[in-house]
């Protein structure tokens, strides 16, 4: 029973063992459907691969499959990179998406592609360097904060990054490393890493809302990432909240929910609180750095700071109204708040989920959860893992996957 072309088969038992922890054959076959014949096959072939191994104490008997296996997370690694506006997150992971090791420093983005992701390959290098007795790697997944034609990874006008328009990150790293790269919006990432990895897990409708320099939204639909048919889908931070046009959001616009509940407004806002003397904890800050950030006034807000409480009170609510709208439009079980700004203190979800459970329709919000991130500052990484091991072992990408191996290629970490 060797596949014929166009038959998935190989591609879906990986998955029911890799992502739905099928162990035994019968599971298999409860979870794809497959006869037993085509599963004791395709089983056999993925433990030649080196996809899976046996599991467990049960021992294999001659030329036959093992009874229970499981998804082998150690037979190559991917390079992954979580740009935002203004930082560089890049990790060394495992095939599962555990960060093996992390480099992070800040970057601003609008420094154009050449500046940027010249830095990330120079981080993607050192990071190789520093395990040369890792397995090899064997995709790349990147995150960029902007929309991404997932087809072709390529940026498509993202507002806050001039230059990046239609340039080939994809072909640029490929030719550089040797593997497979793909690349998605930033939020995009994050909730496919949060729904496979955090704190979605089991929900099959989901929106996580990134609240950082700026705000997005990302969408599991059904059980699948929404894309959208652009991949501009879940762009919320441009959703027009206010008429009024003194509310100049960067990108172009005016009244944007990113431009008055968004970090960098967060941060204004601080610092004109400071400039007035309403907040001395403010102007401390302002004194001390020369700028406030949305990390000060979420910090100060901790510390009892009733102007810096009352800014992250009013940017929860309007961010709130916003989601409520998505709520009654989407119908999701979950909304996963995510980003920088979302990490500190409670006001701010406490804030939004007073609105949302206020302004949502009762049947909507009768079993609806709000929650904080559960992969913290590291969820773009794992995100963008999630999304190349996602692709890696598609439908259409494990035969050539399975084929490099049997020929032995591949990209030695050595090599790179
Ligand atoms: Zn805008």
């Amino acid at each position: 029973v060797r596949a014929a072309s166009g038959d998935h088969s190989l591609a879906d038992v990986l998955h029911v063992i890799r992502v739905d922890g099928a162990r035994s054959r019968a599971e298999v076959m409860d979870a794809t459907g497959l006869t037993r014949a085509v599963a004791t096959q395709r089983i056999a072939e993925l433990a030649d691969s080196g996809l899976i191994v046996p599991d467990g104490t049960a021992p294999s008997t001659g030329g036959r499959p093992p009874r229970h296996v499981r998804f082998a997370a150690d037979a190559g690694t991917l390079l992954v990179a979580d740009l935002g506006a203004t930082s560089i997150d890049v990790a060394l992971t495992d095939l599962g998406g555990t960060v093996l090791a992390h480099l992070g420093e800040p970057a601003d983005v609008s420094d154009g592609p050449v500046k940027v992701l010249g830095r990330l390959e120079q981080l993607f290098t050192r990071l190789v360097a520093r395990r040369r007795s890792d397995p090899a790697v064997r995709a790349i997944g990147i995150g960029v904060p902007g929309p991404v034609e997932f087809g072709s990874g390529l940026p498509v006008s993202p507002p806050i990054m001039p230059g990046w328009d239609g340039y080939p990150i994809r072909d640029r790293f490929t030719a550089r490393f040797g593997v497979p790269v793909w690349v998605d919006n930033d939020v995009n990432v994050m909730a496919l890493g949060e729904w496979r990895h955090g704190i979605a897990r089991g929900h099959d409708n989901v929106v996580y809302v990134k609240v950082g320099t700026g705000i997005g939204a990302g969408l599991i639909s059904d059980g699948q990432l929404h894309r959208g048919s652009q991949g501009a889908a879940g762009d919320i931070g441009h959703i027009q909240v206010t008429p009024d046009a003194d509310v100049r959001c960067r990108c172009g616009n005016t009244g944007c929910l990113e431009a008055i509940a968004g970090g960098g407004a967060l941060g204004a806002a601080g610092e004109q609180a400071a400039r007035d003397g309403r907040s001395p904890v403010l102007a401390a800050a302002l004194h001390e750095r020369g700028r406030v950030t949305a990390q000060d006034v979420a910090a100060a807000a901790g510390r009892g700071d009733a102007t810096a409480f009352a800014l992250l009170q009013r940017a929860g609510k309007d961010l709130g109204n916003t989601i409520a709208g998505l709520v009654n439009f989407f119908n999701p079980s979950l909304i996963v708040l995510g980003g920088g700004v979302s990490h500190a203190g409670d006001v701010l979800i406490a804030s939004v989920r007073e609105v949302v459970y206020r302004r949502s329709l009762p049947l909507a919000t009768r079993d609806l959860l709000i929650r904080r991130t559960a992969l913290g500052d590291r969820g773009g990484v794992i995100g963008a893992a999630t999304m190349a091991a996602d692709e890696l072992f598609s439908r259409t990408a494990l035969p050539r996957w399975i084929g490099d191996r049997a020929t032995g290629a591949g990209v030695a970490v050595a090599h790179v």
